[in-house]
């Protein structure tokens, strides 16, 4: 079976290849690195059954026989979409549809990345998949939340028109090593920040809340679903809920660091709450999360110390 990622040079599109690749599939990654990195494929380098070319998928594109593909190109972060906000229109529209394109032509079935960004700013908490979601069309996180909207949208419509044998993940946030350092998210910053003793930047007063998935629990609940027949969205995520205040002093407990916490003005249309519903991942795929976010943050604090490390050797290399 060959298998096409796109966004395999990201942080979930790398692990899904490395998983992939485990099972004994053959992977065929695209990206364009505007958000992703070599660094997180370059352990494939001399992996035969891995081959990787960069481009951007808003292009019209084919690489011959595929038999899955796996739509993970986007803009992320917060951070991230809001620097490349038409890019990231561009990619969940233009971009997952080519993506659906080589699917349909070469009959290949389908998973598409979405996530809980499609229920915005939720008035019904937990989320289930039922819910239509509380969005603003046109606030800046409007960039992201309607392409994955639209894209989920698309997606349906290959399903119903085209016969494309869909699935839709809705991903909920997840963190683990390869997360990039610098691209604002909570976790990335919160670590960085206690590992270099700076305060910890918590938006707000810290008790929105949001639900942290260890990124080996997100693939094998994505691996999962890639396995089954649902082509209704389902929520892939780890239930627990934590405010950032309270996830700021898990780091600290993790890191063993000193840093105090200081309090930054929240973000225009910052959710108040997040937390899945996974009863229908329960029920369907019987799967369930089995990494609490302690135990996460533990076995993610060798890859943050590393990038911590290689920033200490720039810094080093800038001053000689
Ligand atoms: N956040 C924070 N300090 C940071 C980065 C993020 O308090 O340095 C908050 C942010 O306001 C949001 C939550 O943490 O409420 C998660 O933000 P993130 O950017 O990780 O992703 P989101 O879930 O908003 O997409």
């Amino acid at each position: 079976m060959r298998i096409l990622i796109t966004g395999a040079a990201g942080f979930l599109g790398s692990h899904l290849a490395d998983s992939l690749l485990a099972e004994g599939y053959s992977v065929v990654g695209v990206d364009n690195l505007s958000t992703g990195s070599l660094n997180n494929l370059r352990h494939l380098d001399r992996e035969p059954r891995f081959t990787f070319e960069e481009r951007d998928i808003c292009l019209p594109f084919d690489l011959g026989r595929v038999d899955y593909v796996f739509n993970f190109a986007s803009p992320a972060s917060p951070v991230d979409y809001a620097r490349l906000g038409i890019e990231t229109l561009m990619v969940g529209s233009a971009g997952t549809r080519n993506a659906l394109e080589i699917a349909k032509r070469r009959g290949a079935k389908f998973l598409h990345a979405s996530t809980s960004e499609c229920y915005g700013d939720p008035l019904v908490h937990p989320q289930r998949e039922d819910y239509w979601g509380h969005v603003n069309p046109v606030g800046p996180r409007s960039v992201y939340d309607e392409a994955k909207r639209f894209s989920e949208a698309l997606v349906m419509a290959y399903l119903r028109y085209h016969n494309v044998d869909t699935r839709l993940v809705r991903i909920f946030n997840t963190y683990g090593p390869r997360l990039q350092k610098n691209d604002g998210r909570v976790i990335s910053n919160f670590m960085m920040q206690a590992l270099k003793g700076d305060e910890l930047s918590v938006y707000g007063e810290g008790n929105q809340t949001r639900s942290f998935c260890y990124v080996s629990d997100e693939i094998e609940g994505i691996l999962r679903l890639a396995r089954s027949d649902e082509h209704l969205p389902v929520n892939i995520g780890n239930p627990v809920e934590w405010t950032i205040l309270e996830c700021a002093r898990a780091v600290l407990r993790v890191t063993g660091s000193a840093s105090r916490i200081a309090f930054h003005p929240l973000p225009v249309d910052d959710p108040a709450q997040r937390k899945p519903d996974i009863t229908k991942a329960k029920r369907l795929l019987e799967w369930e999360p089995k990494i609490d976010l302690e135990t996460g943050l533990r076995l993610s604090l060798d890859y943050f110390r590393s990038c911590l490390g290689a920033e200490t050797g720039e810094v080093r290399a800038a001053i000689s």
